[in-house]
């Protein structure tokens, strides 16, 4: 095998109790990379089978034993000197809270650390009777009981499993009450601060009864060409050092950068998308974090950006010795969304997230549609249970977190996410999610281009498959008008292309705002040690980007999905300096299909042979 590959999969029958190896596929490995690449390939591979056995995927529950949970690193993860390379990526064929394809992406340890036990991903198949974990040790596996890390939050299972397995590189993935209690926002959470889970990936883990997975190990990943890697390493290095996003902003504020930022340009959506603007923001900002709650910053493993935080509340309710974060996403969603501008209370609420393995866009953002329910009237009174959700409340956020990850009184109601919640209460309308999954922390009523990403990435309401923020609003690679439509199909098909192949790398997003394809052509061909162009790069992100999509079809998805709630469409923002602005979602779909060469947001059989992907 080919440099950067620990070159074999492990697979975990649950059902059977029996863990397998086998080779990774040379072949697919070329055509698709590694991380969501090669998970795409796989889960495609698994949709044939269960077509050949008569099975409908399409009415599959994502909780179903049969539903496949990938773990995936690629030639990026573990390697020293690779630009951010701790990551690893997770998916699902269905996702609990969207029936589409679930996909998550994360940081900390856990990635490389597989690799170093001598894997590159790990398959999840069928479920167990009785909780169990995982420990891969030394290119060993063995599955182990886990009756008696079953109830414990995240942090605790990670406790408990350093101290069980004592060898060099230790970490270990897991999730917490939320995945055990099967909601369908729960993460797959490692190393006690980082996750990977949007659209419930750990109800898919809670769902197979498996607690954790622990790695430990010391292999090397082999670098097919060292000198000339290293030459390109030390130019992406110092490319990103000098970059103002990568060399000063992140390392200094955190993704909290933002809060301002976004607030300025009227994109920061308050209480449940009402508004884009949030009159307080800056008591939230990555400004006052900076200055009266940080500690320390904290990086993933081999990153030399360091964008996490590590924070404390000194005093007062919601006081905290130290705490992760919080992160851009998190003050929003748990702070602004929920017109909530006590940061102590965020910081706090960002922790129990992680403890409880909570996902918090969409907890937040459940939350946030919670109050504009209830506060219209919408709620019968009996149904909350005594929980006072009116926005800027920041005690009933933080118990609607508890309430939701335990299913607990008006937590069971919470625990739908938002969509369903607002179906149940008759207002689907107020739900502000994509295909299900609850949007991020930019109202495209300020700026158009993640409009356009939020429609039709494939996981549903997501921004890190085609972050158009970097040329909307910071200005990378280019500055482009946030308002206008023009050009902005072209746009997010680029970036959803390229971050398909960064995914498949799997290093961080975040190295884009320094680096480009040519960049990732450059590293990728020394590691693996394959010519790969720049050309080549795209056409690999377009291939997996058009293979996720053509699942979605076999899924029930069509165009039908690509949209966005009817308040971003009709409800002119009403303030700050997107004022008066709606998204014209359908002129910017149109041609984006148009340059996809798609027929009714599905790839066409021709556009499929154009990039050999055989269906
Ligand atoms: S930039 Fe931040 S999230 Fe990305 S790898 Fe580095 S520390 Fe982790």
């Amino acid at each position: 095998m080919a440099g950067g590959y620990a070159g074999k999969l492990l697979k975990l029958d649950l059902t059977a109790r029996k863990v397998t190896t086998e080779p990774i596929n040379e072949k697919a490995a070329q055509k698709y990379i590694g991380g969501k690449g090669y998970a795409v390939y796989l889960l495609h591979q698994y949709l044939r089978e269960y077509e050949k056995q008569g099975i409908s995927v399409k009415d599959m529950d994502a909780l179903d034993s049969r539903n496949v949970l990938i773990f995936v690193t690629g030639p990026g993860t573990g390697v020293p000197r690779f630009p951010s390379p701790s990551r690893y990526h997770v998916m699902t064929l269905k996702a609990p809270l969207t029936g589409s394809i679930g996909s998550g992406n994360s940081g900390g340890e856990w990635g490389a650390f597989l690799k170093f036990a001598g894997f590159d991903g790990i398959v999840v198949e069928g479920a167990s009777d009785t909780p169990v974990y995982l420990a891969v040790v030394d290119g060993k596996a063995e599955i182990r009981d886990a009756r008696e890390l079953w109830g414990m939050n995240t942090m605790d299972t990670t406790r408990a499993l350093m101290s069980a397995v004592k060898g060099k590189n230790t970490s270990v993935t897991c999730i917490g009450p939320a995945g055990e209690n099967l909601v369908p926002m729960a993460v797959v959470m490692n190393d006690e601060y980082r996750a990977a889970g949007r659209a419930g990936l750990g109800a898919v883990m809670g769902s197979k009864k498996l607690k954790a997975i622990v790695v430990s190990g010391d292999k090397n990943v082999p670098v097919a060409r060292p000198d000339e890697f290293r030459k390109v390493s030390d130019r992406c290095l110092d490319t990103m050092a000098k970059n103002a996003v990568t060399g000063e902003g992140l390392p200094t504020y955190g993704t909290a950068v933002l809060v301002n930022v976004i607030n300025e340009a009227g994109a920061f959506p308050y209480k449940n998308w009402q508004s884009g603007v949030n009159p307080d923001a800056n008591r939230i900002s990555g400004e006052t974090l900076t200055e009266k709650y940080l500690v320390r910053n904290r990086a993933c493993w081999g990153c030399t950006i360091g964008c996490g935080r590590i924070s404390t509340v000194k005093s007062g309710p919601f006081q905290i010795v130290t705490a992760e974060g919080p992160e851009y996403e998190t003050i929003w969603s748990l702070g602004s969304a929920c017109g909530i501008n006590n940061f102590d209370a965020i910081v706090k609420a960002h922790h129990l997230g992680n403890e409880l393995g909570l996902e918090p866009i969409s907890v937040g953002s459940t939350i946030a549609a919670a109050m504009e329910l209830n506060e219209k009237g919408y709620i019968p009174e009996e149904d909350l249970q005594g929980l006072v959700l009116e926005f800027g409340n920041a005690a009933a956020m933080v118990e609607a977190m508890w309430r939701t990850a335990y299913k607990v009184g008006f937590g069971k109601q919470l625990a739908l996410g938002s969509r369903k919640l607002c179906e149940l209460y008759g207002h689907p309308e107020l739900s502000m999610s994509v295909k299900g999954l609850e949007m991020p922390a930019y109202d495209p009523r300020g700026i158009k281009g993640i409009g356009l990403e939020y429609a039709t990435a494939n996981r549903g309401g997501c921004h890190v498959t085609g972050y158009t923020i970097s040329p909307e609003i910071v200005g990378i690679p280019e500055k482009i008008d946030p308002l206008t439509i023009e050009g902005k199909a072209q746009w997010v098909k680029t970036f959803q292309d390229f971050t398909s192949t960064v995914n498949s790398t799997v290093n961080c997003l975040f190295t884009t705002f320094a680096l480009g394809a040519k960049d990732y052509a450059d590293l990728l061909s020394n590691v693996i040690g394959w010519d790969i162009s720049e050309d080549e790069i795209m056409k690999i992100g377009e291939r997996i980007y058009n293979l996720e999509r053509f699942i979605m079809g076999k899924l029930g998805f069509s165009d039908k999905d690509d949209t966005l709630p009817p308040r971003l469409l009709k409800e002119p923002m009403p303030e700050g300096a997107a004022k008066g602005q709606v998204v014209e979602l359908d002129k910017m779909k149109e041609e984006y299909y148009k340059l996809r060469g798609w027929v009714k947001g599905m790839p066409t059989a021709e556009k499929l042979k154009e990039l050999e992907v055989e269906v």
